[in-house]
Order: structure tokens, then sequence, then C-alpha cells
């Protein structure tokens, strides 16, 4: 290392004519010779000791130094024609600086056009004094426990001191550009990666100014970032998008910093990293953002759908174990009646003649109980099927009512309802299934008297409209909660009302509903609970009309 420093310092003094040049280093109570070429060393101790206190006081300067009794004493011996002494490495924690002291034969040699010649040496000495500095710390601390590291070291610091060649190497492999601006802003050198990217040869970029190479969009903004380093003595990054030879644009990430020499700025270096894929992806990607969003949307919707999905194949599995069960019990009430009134009938034959008729009575009705039972579960099964195929008839449906309000007239006085017939004085004619038409009322009735109170009312509207027939079934009855309205036309959906047994197997109204969808008509409810039902039924009066409306 001190080889190193002895070689540029005689080249220092050669390029300065100096007959005796040395590196002196002083901190707040030393002065010592690093090296010294030209002379003896001892000869200038006295100088050096007595340059300290100027040293302490910040005033080392040439000026300084000649009105010192020892220098007057050394030019008195051996006439010193020229002198120089400058500050070349400092570390201010310190108080430490490393002089460059130079003596010549020639007058006004230090003049600045020589001081210009020395002034690039004294940075690359200054720089490899740091080094030697650094390396003396070191092996005073490594010599403490790990003496065997020195060779390393010195190897280490050797490398590090051929900076030139390093900095080569750097430009060589960065995967980034690399250029260096002179204090103008042109081009001085680009590495090879610059060039590549650039598409541009060394020769057609060099003394160029980097603004001919910008997009002009980007124009204002590079120029500004340019001045903000060039006026200040930091890193500054700032995006740019260069032109290439053939107008591609390259998106770069820029990172610069001047070049100071002797306090003034000569230039500036910069490293530019290509971010064009980057600045692209993100383009896209904000392009594609709003549909990911969507399509996370739709999963979401899809996902929420199928869980909806699950959780009613749960549910309608739920109402097929509970209609099931039901069933079995709607089934066997009526069947325990007749085959206990049968037994009792056929153990005892002394039985007498009123009670037999009263049993068979009672055989009959839960056998018809049954038999409609078992009808509502075949009906809804053959309607699922589309086996059910309408018997379209011309008849009064205002008679049709009539019969079915009859036949349930006993059924509302156990509950000694009052039932009201609202009907238009004219016939009804419709064209439609009257069995099933019946059956469906039926039901509507029966649920009407089934579900009201004691001494309520039931009212059965039939309304003679233009085109279509309208048939209110109304009671004042318990009434359904909002929660059910939507699932009531559901297959064995039935309102659980705790603590009242009202039987049934919850398919009454699908059937119901099935049927006004086969005569393409409509049905919906109004209820509140405590206040009663009201179940609306719409028919096409006939098939055709209904037909020939959906044609126009
Ligand atoms: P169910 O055989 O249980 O009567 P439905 O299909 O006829 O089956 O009716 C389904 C459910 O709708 C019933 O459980 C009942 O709670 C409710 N419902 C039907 N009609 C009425 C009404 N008029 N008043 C109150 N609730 C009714």
């Amino acid at each position: 290392m001190i080889e190193i420093i002895n070689n540029t310092l005689h080249i220092i003094a050669k390029v300065s004519n100096s007959k005796c040049a040395y590196l002196l280093r002083m901190n707040n109570w030393d002065a010592e010779i690093i090296t010294i070429y030209g002379d003896e060393r001892d000869k200038y101790t006295l100088l050096n000791h007595s340059m300290i206190d100027l040293h302490n006081s910040g005033t080392v300067d040439v000026e300084a130094v000649r009105k010192l009794n020892a220098f007057k004493l050394l030019n008195r011996e051996d006439s010193i024609y020229s002198f120089l002494i400058q500050d070349i490495f400092s570390i201010r924690e310190r108080n430490e600086s490393v002089y460059l002291v130079m003596f010549s034969e020639k007058e006004s040699q230090f003049s600045s056009d020589c001081m210009d010649k020395i002034l690039s040496i004294i940075n690359i000495l200054s720089f490899q004094i740091k080094q030697f500095l650094e390396l003396k710390r070191y092996q005073r601390v490594s010599i403490k426990s790990e003496p065997k590291y020195d060779a390393e070291l010195e190897n280490t610091f050797d490398l590090m001191s051929d900076w030139e060649r390093s900095f080569n190497s750097i430009m060589e492999i960065s995967p980034d550009l690399i250029f260096i601006l002179n204090k103008d802003g042109n081009f001085i050198l680009i590495n090879e990666t610059g060039l590549i990217e650039l598409e541009y040869s060394l020769t057609e970029l060099k003394g160029k100014h980097l603004t001919q190479f910008v997009e002009p969009a980007f124009l204002n903004q590079t120029v500004k970032a340019l001045n903000e380093i060039l006026s200040s003595n930091e890193t500054k990054r700032f995006e740019t998008i260069f032109l290439s030879k053939y107008e591609r644009p390259v998106k770069l990430e820029v990172s610069g910093k001047t070049v100071v020499k002797a306090g003034k700025i000569i230039g500036m270096i910069a490293s530019a990293k290509n971010i064009t894929k980057e600045k692209n992806y993100e383009e896209e990607l904000k392009k594609i953002r709003p549909k990911l969003m969507e399509t996370e949307r739709l999963i979401h919707i899809e996902r929420k759908r199928t869980k909806e999905h699950t959780s009613l194949i749960d549910e309608l599995n739920r109402l097929k174990s509970e209609f099931i069960s039901n069933l079995s019990h709607e089934f066997r009430t009526p069947l325990a009646s007749i085959i206990g009134f049968s037994e009792t009938i056929e153990s005892d034959p002394d039985l007498p003649p009123e009670m037999k008729i009263e049993f068979n009575h009672v055989i009959l009705n839960e056998g018809k109980r049954l038999a409609k039972l078992i009808n509502e579960v075949l009906d809804i099964s053959s309607v699922e099927e589309g086996s059910i195929v309408l018997v379209r008839t011309e008849f009064d449906i205002v008679q049709v009512l009539q019969s079915v309000i009859d036949s349930q007239k006993e059924f509302a006085e156990e509950k000694s309802l009052e039932f009201i017939f609202e009907k238009p004085e004219e016939e009804v004619i419709i064209e439609a299934d009257k069995e099933r038409l019946s059956e469906i009322f039926k039901a509507l009735i029966n649920n009407a008297i089934k579900f009201n109170n004691e001494y309520g009312r039931v009212r059965v509207t039939v309304s003679n409209l233009y085109r279509e027939l309208e048939v209110i079934v109304s009671d004042t009855g318990i009434g359904i909660p909002e929660k059910d309205l939507p699932y009531i036309f559901q297959k064995f959906y039935r309102v659980s009302r705790p603590g009242t047994e009202i039987p049934g197997t919850g398919v009454g109204l699908v059937f119901v509903k099935q049927i006004v969808d086969l005569h393409k008509g409509l049905i919906t409810v109004q209820s509140e609970p405590g206040g009663g039902s009201s179940f609306i039924v719409r028919l096409p009066k006939f098939s055709k009309i209904e037909k020939s409306e959906v044609e126009s």
C-alpha cells in the first residue's frame, strides 16, 4: 500500500517539478511524515512540529507557514523558492489531517496551471491515503485479535485502491445504464447496457445533450430533475422516458449525483434502471383491475348462490322428513278410528243399531279423509311429473264455487263461522279444468276455515273482469307472518306455530299454485298475523284469448 502512495507522490513531485515532497499527518499533539520523496525526513521535524498550532487553529496555509521561525531557518539553510502545503485528507472527529507539503527550487512553481495538472492526482492520492489510514486502523485492531488476516486485508485494499479498473468493471457488468455527463449535461461516457438499450453507438451519443434523447412529454420534468441534481450534493432519483434511436420508448428510473473536483461541480454520474416492463405491467394491471374486481364479485355471488342452494337443499330435506312424519301421523289418525270402530262393530254383535249407524258414519268420514290425503299426495306427484293434463270445458265458475262452499258449510259451522259469498248476478263462464279448479278452491276455502278463529268469517268474492276472472278467498283467522309468506307455496312448507296443533301436510297450496300455473293464471296472498289472510286467484277466462294475447 505504501508503495502505491510513494508512486503517486513521486508522480506529483515530477509533474510539479518539486525537489522535495512529503505527506504529513498531524493531529492535536503530533506531526509525523508518512512518506517523503527527495530528501531526509529529519530535516523537516522542527518545521512539522511548529505547524501543530496552526493545524489546531485551522489556519494551515502557505502564508502562515512562511511566517514560522522554523520555516525561516530552513529557508536560510536551503533557499526555498516555491512552497505548497495542501490539506488532502481529514478526519474531523479526531482533528487529524494529512497534508501534502512540497518545496521547489523554481520560483512561482505552484501557479494555477501547475495546480490544475496536479489536482486530479491529488484526488487519487487522497483516496489512497484514506485506504492507507483505514488499513492501519484495521491492522491495529486485528493485531490484537487475529494477526493472520493482515495479508488478506492488504489484498483487499490494493484491490480497492485500483479504483479505475474497478469502476470500469462495474460499468461493464452493470445490468443498469450508467452514464457520465459533463457539467452542461452532455454525454461523456455511457456503458454497454446503456448503448444497447438506447440503440446508439458511443460516438453517436458522446457530446450530445441528454435532453435530446428524452421523450418530449417528459422534457420539462427531466430538465427540472437535472437542475436539482446539479444544484445539490445529494443523490436524487427521478423517472423519465428516453427514446431509442428507433423511437422505442425506454422508461427509466434514474439516480444521479454530481461529480465535484476541488470544490467545483465538474459533471454528473448517473445510474438508470430500465423500468419499461414494470411500468407496462402496472398499466396493464390498472386496465384489468376493474375486470378482476368484477370477476371477484361474480365469484362471490356464485359462491353465495351455491351456499344458498346447499342450504335450500338442506331445508328441502328437512321439510321432506317433517312431511313424512306429518303424513304418517295424518294417515294413522283416521286409520286408528276406522280399525277401532270396525273392530267394535265386529266384536260386539249386540251393539245397538243406532250406535252401529253412528260408528259406520265415523268409519265413512275417516275413510274419506284418508282418501283425500292420499289424493293430495298423488296429485302433487302427478303435477311434478308433468302427467296432469287439463281437461278444459266451458262452465259457470259461480256454480262450481257455490257447490264447494256448500260442501264446506258443515265444517264452517263447527267453528260458528260466518260465510259470505259475493258473486255477480250473471253467470261467469270460463274455459278451464272444472274438476281441478273445484279442488283448488276447496283447498283454499278449507284453509280459510281451518286457520280461522271461532265466530270468524270466510268471504269468497268473484269478480268478472274483462278477460279474466278473479276469486278472492278471505278469512279473519290467525294470518301468516311476513317472513313465511315467500315460502308457503313451496313443497312441504308449514308455518311453524308452536303450541297450536293444526293438522296438515304442507302440500295443499303447492297443488293450488301448480293448477293455477297450468291455467296460466296467477295466485297472490296478502296476510297479517292475527288479522286474517286473502288469497287472490286470477285466471284467464278463455285459453284462446290468453294465447292470442301472448301472440300479440
Ligand atoms: P297444510 O296442509 O299445512 O294446510 P298448505 O299448503 O295448505 O298446507 O298451507 C301451507 C301453510 O300455509 C300452512 O301450514 C299454513 O300455516 C299456511 N296457511 C295456508 N292458508 C292459510 C290461511 N288461510 N291462514 C293462515 N295460514 C295459512
